[in-house]
């Protein structure tokens, strides 16, 4: 046990300086000495390398547990405990290097009675220096702080489990607000679930309230609907609730409320309504019927209606059927527009067929087209072949191209329509013309995208044009040359008209006369011409002798004296048919003759009776007709070329014979033999074809 040192404790001590004792230094560091004797401090001196205790007072022996034999011997060999500790060492360098060395609550293992102990002293190794700086000793000055550094201890113990109660307040203070935020998030998701219950609780005291109010709602639902609207309840579709507009499709009144549906539109009953009702009914599910055809009574007769439907089961908690709603809409006429577009289309088609109109549609970006077969046809291309724009501008004589594009461009800028007639060239290398009708369709913003074309060809009525054009020029000319001729005479006439009668006068009167003849010829077939075009060439039928007729006619040819007319068959053939026509007919074969076949002496007329009918026929042996132009020859206008000759001729004569014979029911044609002659014949019906002709009339 540490001994305290108390300061009234008198303790001895000697010190003894080695060389000079008795000097003035002596007895100051001997007064030191005792002075530090009775320090409360514990206090001792050392000197020497090997630390000699010079001196120790009572509380330094006390902490050291020895007593005053100590005094005067080394450091080591009175403290060999101190050993492993590092008094010794401190006090060696302490001494070498004159540096004093200070310490706190330093601790050091003590012997006491019950064994080493641990104490903390604060202390001091002093070094006293001699005037040369060397250290003379050492003054080593301590205090047990032992008490002092437990009482530390214990403050630091219990500042370090304060501490750690504070760590561990802290961390049960995280757990807690973690545990604390949890309970929030609980309570609010309590909180949300709560209100969520009473939201649903709300909902369900109006759902029950909705319920007790939902019928009388779809009623008034269902009455006040813009469509028509009906409900049918339990299997036998017992009419339940209608609106108006529904009764008018069905053209019944309210009387049918409460009644099976057959009850109420008995009509029905061999229509498909009911049977899929009931389906519906059975099975739960909706039917949809589009363009459905009902037959409905209005009372007198069944009338045709198309509906567009739908049944939709209403069903009860389990899932069974109890009534079925009905929304109907009556599309009869959507249907009837429908159906008239579709016809109208047919129609339109038909009627493009048959005028062998083609049209296309052209994507004026692309330049794609999507023609019809006869379009395709028209510019000369199979239905399977492709084409395309640039192909008709290509199929487009070089000529008119660019008249085209204008047109086409002027339709696109106007929104018009575009007309052209054009020759095109197919790939066989002939020549068709065209009319083409177009016009531009637009996109939704107004920009032309597309153009719809049609075209059909005109080739026929161009050649027609084409004839028509030429035979103007040549009646104006054949017309013109008889009258120059008159004109002339007269001319001549007026100026030898004082002068006596003489061969002159005779010979232009003549040859006026002639003129005029000829003239009044021309103008004959021009007004028979026009007469065949407007179809008012009439015919006055009578029953005359065949054979009498045609010796009365052709004087002009007898008179003339330039060929022999030879009249042989029948001669007492009668015939019922317009005298003058046919003379007219006869006159016509037999001038032609007489023109076409100059150096044919004879000209024969043939009369015969065949069976039904009788043939009359005007033959010469001139110069003959080229079989190629044998189908032509009746055609209007048509002049067939004779190589180094021209005759005058409108073209007309043969024309207006075949169609005299054709309003008489007959027939007309040609044998001809290049270098034999020809035999132009026609036939009418015999007198026994009076009727016919009759009929023919009417
Ligand atoms: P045109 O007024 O030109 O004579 P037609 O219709 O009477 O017209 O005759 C048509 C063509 O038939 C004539 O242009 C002529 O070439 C030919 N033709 C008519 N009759 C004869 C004939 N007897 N012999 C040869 N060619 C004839």
């Amino acid at each position: 046990m540490l001994k305290i040192f108390r300061p009234y404790e008198r303790a001895l001590f000697t010190f003894k300086k080695s060389n000079n004792m008795n000097s003035p230094e002596q007895i100051e560091a001997e007064r030191l000495l005792s002075v530090l004797f009775y320090s409360p401090n514990a206090t001792a001196v050392y000197r020497g390398e090997d630390i000699t205790i010079l001196s120790a007072n009572q509380a330094m022996l006390n902490f050291w547990g020895k007593d005053r034999s100590v005094i005067g011997k080394g450091f080591r060999a009175v403290l060999p405990e101190l050993d492993d500790q590092p008094f010794f060492g401190i006090l060696k360098n302490v001494w070498d290097s004159g540096e004093t060395f200070t310490a706190k609550n330093y601790p050091a293992v003590l012997l006491t009675e019950d064994g080493p102990k641990k104490f903390y002293f604060d202390f001091e190794y002093k070094a006293m220096l001699d005037e040369y700086g060397k250290t003379e000793y050492i003054l080593h000055t301590a205090s047990e702080v032992t008490e002092r550094q437990e009482a530390m201890h214990l403050v630091e113990e219990k500042s370090k489990s304060e501490q750690k109660l504070i760590n561990d307040l802290s961390a049960l203070n995280e757990e807690y607000y973690a545990t604390n935020e949890d309970l929030m998030l609980k309570h609010e998701e309590l909180f949300t679930a709560n209100a969520e219950l009473l939201k649903i609780r709300k909902e369900l005291l109006t759902a029950n309230h909705t319920l007790a109010e939902n019928e009388k709602r779809f009623k008034t639902l269902v009455e006040k609907s813009p469509v028509a609207m009906a409900s049918l309840r339990g299997e036998t579709f017992e009419v339940d609730i209608v609106n108006d507009m529904v009764l008018q499709i069905w053209n019944k009144d309210r009387s049918i409320i409460g009644k099976p549906l057959l009850e109420a539109m008995p009509e029905l009953k061999d229509q498909t309504f009911i049977d899929i009702l009931s389906k519906v009914y059975e099975t739960g599910q909706p039917y949809y019927g589009k363009e459905i055809k009902a037959l409905i009574s209005n009372g007198e007769e069944m009338k045709e209606h198309y509906l567009n439907f739908a049944y939709q089961p209403i069903v009860d908690e389990n899932n069974n059927s109890v009534s079925i709603l009905v929304v109907a809409s009556d599309v009869t006429e959507q249907v009837h527009a429908r159906e008239s577009v579709i016809e109208f289309k047919n129609r339109l088609e038909i009627a493009m067929d048959a005028s062998r109109l083609g049209s296309t549609e052209v994507h004026l970006a692309t330049g794609k087209m999507e023609s019809t077969a006869q379009f395709k046809y028209n510019f000369g291309y199979a239905a399977n072949e492709e084409f395309n724009y640039s192909d008709l501008y290509d199929a487009i004589l070089p000529e008119y191209r660019e008249h085209i594009r204008g047109l086409v461009q002027k339709a696109v800028l106007t929104n018009g329509v575009y007309k052209a007639e054009y020759p095109v060239r197919w790939k066989d290398g002939s020549i068709h013309w065209l009319e083409a009708h177009g016009r531009p369709r637009y996109d939704k913003n107004g920009v032309a995208d597309r153009m719809v074309g049609m075209t059909t060809e005109i080739t026929d009525k161009k050649l027609e044009e084409q004839r028509k054009d030429d035979f103007l020029s040549v009646a104006s000319h054949e017309l013109k040359t008889p009258l120059t001729a008159v004109k002339a005479s007269i001319q001549l006439l007026n100026r030898i008209k004082d002068k006596p009668y003489s061969q002159t006068h005779i010979r232009l009167i003549e040859q006026s006369d002639k003129g005029i003849e000829k003239m009044c010829m021309l103008i004959d077939d021009l007004l028979n011409m026009s007469r065949l075009g407007q179809d008012q060439l009439m015919l006055e039928y009578k029953t005359f002798n065949l054979h009498e007729m045609l010796s009365k006619s052709c004087n002009h040819v007898r008179l003339e004296d330039k060929h022999d007319l030879i009249l042989t068959g029948n001669e007492s053939i009668e015939v019922y048919a317009d005298e003058h026509r046919i003379e007219q007919v006869v006159v016509n074969l037999v001038n032609n003759a007489v023109k076409y076949a100059k150096e044919s002496r004879e000209i024969h007329i043939l009369t015969e009776s065949l069976d039904d009918h009788v043939k009359i026929s005007v033959q010469d042996f001139g110069e003959g007709i080229s079989e190629s132009v044998i189908p032509h020859l009746f055609d209007r206008y048509y002049r067939a070329d004779h190589l180094g000759s021209s005759y005058s001729g409108l073209g007309l004569g043969l024309y207006i014979c075949s169609e005299i014979i054709r309003k008489h029911s007959g027939k007309i044609g040609v044998h001809s033999k290049i270098g034999e002659g020809s035999t132009f014949w026609f036939t009418i019906p015999a007198k026994t074809g009076r009727i016919i002709a009759d009929a023919a009339l009417n």
